[in-house]
């Protein structure tokens, strides 16, 4: 029994060894990165900077922006623009993606990754909250990739879907958030099956983030929260890596967050309770 096991474990570890990522994956491609006015967007855009890709950035702060601009064509990318507006105004992911067609006649990768803003508290029953999140946060996502879909398939370029680990698991306190996170979960990967069915040679992966210390992450929730979250600039090369080596799934911080993904299918109610270990939940409060 042994030996045709180890077999297929050889068989399909070297069926699933990766590529070696290398810089020159990005010179010259042509990628938008959306929400990349903070956190790990802005730092996606000063890795592609130093890579010598052509980058639209887009989010609201114009301000932000032109600053996340100006470094990145300090850092030598090949270009870099950007355009600012809402993902809650249904009409906004056409615009970028128009932005990019009109500029470049093309797309290589396409980088979804902004969030609107939510509560770290108990689930306070407004569904307004909810729907308004589903549309930054996973509609926005579906219509960037509608419109950007012809020029990815031309390229047989990437996309790729920053998610979370509330976007795998259950967690406390993010229940909108979850909610938008496994969305994207299960639009992408059935898009993923009918693509390889469809012979579509653009590929899906899915960024299974822990927690990362952008400003807004550790404002949200550092007081309720234990263990030290993983470098921003570290976690945004790593997913423009598996963007540019076509991977399925990212799972960061690397470890930790594939033995809990195991965990959780082998013994749920223990997994649960260890997630919930996690949160000094005396430090939440209703408000
Ligand atoms: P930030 O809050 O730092 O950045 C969010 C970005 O989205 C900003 O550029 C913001 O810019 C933009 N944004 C906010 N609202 C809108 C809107 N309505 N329309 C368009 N853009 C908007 O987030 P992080 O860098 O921390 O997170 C990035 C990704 O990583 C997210 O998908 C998040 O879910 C995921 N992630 C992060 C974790 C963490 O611990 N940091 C953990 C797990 C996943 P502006 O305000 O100018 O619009």
């Amino acid at each position: 029994i042994l030996i045709p096991l180890l077999g297929l474990v050889l068989a399909f570890y070297f069926y699933s060894a990766p590529e070696n990522f290398s810089e020159e994956m990005l010179r010259g491609k042509r990628v938008i990165v959306t929400g990349a006015s903070s956190g790990i967007g802005e730092q996606m855009a000063y890795h592609l900077a130093r890579m010598e890709a052509h980058i639209l950035l887009t989010a609201r702060t114009e301000a932000k922006l032109q600053k996340v601009v100006e470094r990145c064509l300090e850092l030598g990318a090949a270009s870099a623009r950007y355009v600012s507006g809402s993902m809650e105004d249904t009409t906004f992911p056409e615009v970028v993606v128009k932005e990019a067609e009109n500029t470049w006649g093309g797309l290589d990768m396409l980088i979804l990754n902004h969030i609107g803003y939510s509560y770290f508290n108990y689930f306070n029953g407004d569904v307004g909250h909810v729907r308004k999140l589903l549309e930054i946060n996973f509609l926005s996502y579906v219509a960037m990739t509608v419109h950007a879909l012809p020029m990815l398939k031309e390229s047989e370029g990437s996309i790729v879907v920053v998610s979370s680990l509330a976007g795998k698991t259950g967690n406390p306190f993010v229940a909108p958030y979850s909610a938008t996170k496994f969305a994207l979960d299960g639009f992408f990967s059935s898009l993923r099956h009918e693509f390889i069915i469809e012979k579509v040679n653009v590929s899906i992966t899915l960024c299974i983030l822990g927690y990362i210390n952008t400003e807004s992450a550790v404002r949200a929730v550092s007081h309720a929260i234990r263990g030290t979250p993983a470098p921003k600039e570290e976690c945004a090369l790593e997913i423009i890596k598996s963007g540019a080596l076509r991977q399925r799934e990212l799972h960061y911080p690397p470890g930790m967050m594939g033995s809990l993904l195991l965990l959780q299918a082998i013994a749920p109610e223990f997994f649960d309770s260890l997630i919930r270990s996690s949160y000094k939940v005396e430090n939440v409060r209703r408000p």
